[in-house]
């Protein structure tokens, strides 16, 4: 039945599902949600929201939510009280860290949680246990795009503002699949795309947008260099370049032609499985137009090669004179978690501090020291897959995990597993009994996003504030309290009882955020970094006046195509893709809690009808999908969504447990896991 009693108060707040960062506000009646609606005339989403931020919160009051501390007793998780748990982990961190060293200590923070909890995170790790192993999810996802953007551009950040699709008369969408990821951003493009941009689509499947593309190049995974260096080729061939603005901004054109040499078209369409006129025609209908934007996903960073992809990619940007001029449109990259950005941002890294200040640079280390009253360890720290391979030898000894569900998310769930299984102390703070959790000497209740004071910073680099719009249930507290009442049982202050006193103190050491403070959003709105001072209204078009590279140059690369980590062969003949679905959110734990789970109930293997055919699997059979570390088994569902020879499915599912299979393979350059690229096989359920 309708409940008609009147709403009692409404809260503006920016969702904690993906990345795009949309404005809403939550409806509460007596301390419950009622609605949660877009805010209307909110720059990002401009009165829209997707069926995630909308309708999935009831994972808030979900029968099993965390309400108490959980404590391992003789082999089983039983609740305790704040004050034991707190206790307990203070007393076994600091008996490791004086046993073993601070180093023998790692902590990964999370996308979920705030840019405040982030940097409280960096602080309490740096300070209080005395090590830079602190990393995020960023480093599952888009650590190439800050590398990759770093070492173009010099800054770690999408160029332009979401606002300037609004003037693309050609959108260039690379291994990203918005419609379901980021639906605001996907219907933003199809709007441009129905009013006349041009659409060229990079994906080996093919999505919503792929089929209303100009040009779909249907690539193999794992060719997306070649791919973009054949692209241009053919912008240099048919001199489709911004020449005034290479010889002034920018460096290694020669070398990039050099190099490009070897990638015409017609080499590259046999390695990337596409017809040499179509990769032409994607490079001629990008290189024509006035005003062409990239957008890409984690279809380009989730790779062996990760890196070079992001690089390459600019280099067509660079090469168009697209970045960093008055009018152009940019690169953006679609960053998949609502605050992986921000986490990154905040320095919950193992070799920079909070604005990507290195931390191998003693000045920037004294700087930091001084205002925190402690050395900052000056060795950087591991990475997450390094976290875990140092756990399994012994080196790592405790690990500090916030708001990931490292045993679902992480590519080759049994290596992380073991290194759960191999820690002498494991603390998690929860929402949930995530796979994580169950194997966690110690979990701590966990606030979610609409229980949160805070901000968050979205794609395209908006800080944008977090109210709490909800009283966390039970005794679950927020990832700020948490730190902060465990750095105290730990003898240590970390002077930041408020969220805002984080913001002030992070802008007061970090140049780039020096404008950005709570006081402010709540009075202007969201704010784009840079901004560097209080009375600056922050860049949403990055490089007009220079690129923040040392030299002021973009930086083209020449980078050759090398092959991925995997290849199909005669025992795993297929390829595994993995993805998102729209109404579910990365491992499920809050949208399988919502009504949202009856539309899509389970997880399926999507394969080509000629490959189901060949193996005599039908439409709703069971098979079972094996790779070199794994197996899993799943219901078919035959799509001409894929090419033969591919198979793709998503996450959100436990018991799909995709993750068992995925590759151990990483970016050379960051550490990104090749989530992209798995070689498999696929059988009928039951079959040897
Ligand atoms: Fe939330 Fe992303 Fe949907 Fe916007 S598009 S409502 S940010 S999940």
């Amino acid at each position: 039945l309708l409940d008609l009693t009147p709403i009692t108060t409404t809260t503006t707040t920016t969702c904690g599902y993906c990345g795009v960062g949309c404005t809403l506000d939550v409806h509460t009646r007596d301390g419950t949600i009622a609605a949660i609606t877009p805010t209307h005339g909110a720059p990002v989403n401009r009165g829209h929201a997707c069926i995630k931020g909308r309708f999935a919160h009831t994972f808030t009051r979900a029968d099993d939510r965390l309400i108490a501390p959980l404590v391992r007793r003789d082999g089983h998780l039983v609740e305790t009280s704040w004050q034991e748990a707190l206790t307990e982990v203070a007393r076994r961190l600091a008996g490791i860290r004086d046993r073993h060293g601070p180093d023998s200590i790692a902590m990964i923070s999370s996308a979920r949680a705030t840019n405040e909890e982030n940097y409280l995170a960096q602080k309490f790790v740096r300070t209080v246990i005395g090590t830079n192993n602190i990393d995020n999810c960023s480093r599952l996802c888009h650590a190439p795009s800050a590398a990759g953007l770093t070492a173009s551009f010099g800054l770690a950040g999408g160029t332009n503002p979401l606002d300037d699709l609004d003037r693309a008369d050609c959108v260039l969408l690379a291994g990203a699949n918005p419609t379901e990821a980021h639906p605001v951003v996907g219907a933003r493009i199809k709007q441009q795309v129905l009013a006349g941009a041009r659409l060229v689509v990079i994906d080996p499947r093919r999505t919503e947008l792929a089929a209303l593309a100009d040009v779909h190049l249907q690539a193999r995974p794992g060719s997306n260099v070649a791919v973009f260096n054949a692209l241009a080729h053919q912008l240099i061939e048919d001199d489709l370049l911004a020449h005034d603005f290479l010889t002034e901004r920018t460096t290694g054109l020669d070398d990039l032609t050099d190099l490009l040499q070897d990638y015409a078209p017609g080499t590259v369409a046999n390695l990337a499985d596409v017809r040499s006129a179509d990769l032409i025609d994607a490079a001629r209908t990008f290189g024509r137009a006035e005003h062409p934007v990239i957008i890409y996903g984690l279809g380009v960073t989730e790779h062996a090669h990760g890196t070079d992809g992001v690089r390459t990619l600019a280099n067509l940007a660079i090469l168009r004179g697209a970045v960093g001029t008055p009018g152009c449109c940019g690169i953006l990259p679609l960053r998949g978690q609502n605050n992986v950005q921000g986490a990154s941002d905040m320095g919950a890294l193992p070799d920079v501090l909070p604005g990507y200040q290195p931390v191998t640079d003693p000045v920037l280390r004294d700087r930091f020291g001084a205002a925190w009253g402690r050395p900052v360890p000056e060795r950087p720290g591991l990475r997450i897959p390094q976290m875990f391979d140092a756990a399994i030898t012994g080196e790592v000894r405790a690990l500090h995990v916030i708001g990931e569900d490292i045993a679902a998310s992480d590519p080759n769930a049994g290596h992380v597993r073991a290194a759960l299984q191999a820690s002498e102390l494991v603390v998690c703070h929860e929402l949930f009994r995530s796979q994580t959790a169950e194997h966690a000497d110690v979990v701590l209740p966990a606030a979610s996003f609409l229980e949160k004071d805070g901000t968050f910073v979205n794609f395209d680099r908006r800080f944008q504030r977090v109210r709490p719009a909800l009283a966390p249930p039970g005794s679950a507290a927020t990832d700020f309290d948490i730190l902060n009442r465990l750095a105290s049982a730990m003898g240590a202050d970390l002077g930041l009882p408020e969220p805002a006193d984080a913001m002030a103190e992070c802008a007061s050491l970090t140049a780039v955020f020096a404008g950005i403070s709570h006081e402010r959003l709540d009075a202007e709105g969201p704010l784009h970094w840079p901004c560097r001072a209080s009375d600056e209204p922050g860049e949403a078009v990055l490089h007009l006046n220079g690129f923040a590279t040392p030299d002021g140059r973009a930086a083209l690369a020449a980078r050759p195509y090398l092959p991925p980590g995997e290849q199909p062969d005669a025992q795993f003949p297929h390829l595994l893709v993995t993805g998102r679905r729209l109404v579910h959110y990365n491992t499920g734990s809050m949208t399988r809690r919502t009504d949202n789970t009856a539309l899509v109930p389970a997880e399926t293997l999507e394969i080509h009808p000629a490959d189901a055919a060949q193996l005599g699997v039908a439409e709703g059979a069971a098979v079972t999908i094996t790779s070199r570390r794994g197996r899993t088994t799943l219901t078919a569902h035959l799509s001409r969504d894929v090419v033969p020879g591919q198979v793709f499915a998503a996450f959100h599912f436990p018991d799909a447990a995709l993750n068992d299979l995925t590759s151990h393979h990483t970016d050379t350059v960051t550490g990104c896991p090749e989530y992209k690229v798995t070689a498999v096989r696929v059988q009928p359920a039951g079959q040897q």
